[in-house]
C-alpha cells in the first residue's frame, strides 16, 4: 500500500488531473507521503485527500501541494531560496527541497516542528532550515526570497511577508476567510505587485502568535 506502484498511480492521477510539470511531478514521485503521517493512516498516504497530522492541522491533499508548487515554481529556473510559512509534517516542505536550492519553513506548533524535523532527518534533507515562530513576521535575516509559499490562509496577504519577496519573485497563498478562500499568487514586477486568483480552495487558517 505504501509502495513506489502506490505512489506512482498517484503521479499517474495527477497529471490527468491538470498537474504539468515535470519537475513537480518528478518530486510528488520522489517524496514517500506515507513517511509523514501516523502508521494507521499510512495506508492512505497516496489517496487524493487531507489527512490529520494532530494539534487540528492537516496534511494538505497532494494535488493541492503539486498545485502550489508549479505555481510557485512558473516557466521558468525555480527560485533558488524558498521560505515556507506552515510546515505542518514537513511533506511539502520535502516536495520543495527536492526542487530548490534552499528551503527556509516556519511553523509555530512546537510539537509539528519536532515532527517535522524528524521526518526530514530520516529522509536525509540537508536544505532545509526549521524555525519555531510566528510566520506573519517571516525571517527577516534571511530576506529576501525569491519564492513564498503559505500553507496556511491569512485574511489577506501579510505586508510583512511582501515586503520579504526578491524583485522577480512569486508569493502563493490561499488567502481568505474559511468557506471562502482562493489560492492567490503575487509576483514582484518591475512595476510593482502584479496579484492573481487562481482557483477556490480550503486550507486551515493562519493564526497570529505562538500558541
Ligand atoms: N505544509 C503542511 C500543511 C500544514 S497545515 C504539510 O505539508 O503538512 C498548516 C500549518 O500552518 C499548520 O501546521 C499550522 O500550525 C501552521 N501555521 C498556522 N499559522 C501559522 C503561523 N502564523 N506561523 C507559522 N505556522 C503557522
Amino acid at each position: 500500500m505504501t509502495s513506489e506502484r502506490t505512489r506512482e498511480r498517484l503521479v499517474r492521477r495527477l497529471a490527468n488531473a491538470g498537474i504539468r510539470d515535470p519537475r513537480v511531478l518528478n518530486a510528488m514521485r520522489r517524496v514517500p507521503r506515507h513517511l509523514f503521517v501516523d502508521e494507521a493512516l499510512a495506508s492512505r498516504a497516496y489517496e487524493d485527500t487531507a489527512l490529520p497530522i494532530g494539534h487540528g492541522q492537516t496534511i494538505s491533499q497532494p494535488h493541492v501541494v503539486a498545485r502550489m508548487t508549479e505555481v510557485l515554481l512558473g516557466d521558468g529556473d525555480p527560485p533558488a531560496k524558498v521560505l515556507e510559512i506552515g510546515t505542518g509534517c514537513g511533506y511539502q516542505t520535502a516536495v520543495l527541497a527536492t526542487l530548490v536550492e534552499r528551503v527556509f519553513t516556519i511553523e509555530r506548533i512546537r510539537g509539528l516542528y519536532s515532527r517535522a524535523n524528524g521526518h526530514l532527518r530520516e529522509l536525509g534533507v540537508h536544505n532545509v532550515r526549521q524555525r519555531l515562530g510566528d510566520g506573519y513576521l517571516g525571517w527577516p535575516t534571511e530576506a529576501p526570497f525569491d519564492g513564498i509559499l503559505l500553507t496556511a490562509a491569512p485574511p489577506y496577504v501579510p505586508e510583512g511577508l511582501l515586503a520579504q519577496l526578491a524583485p522577480q519573485g512569486r508569493l502563493v497563498a490561499p488567502v481568505g476567510e474559511p468557506g471562502a478562500q482562493a489560492l492567490r499568487l503575487l509576483i514582484r514586477g518591475d512595476e510593482g505587485i502584479e496579484a492573481r486568483d487562481l482557483a477556490p480552495v480550503s486550507f486551515v487558517a493562519m493564526q497570529e502568535g505562538l500558541p
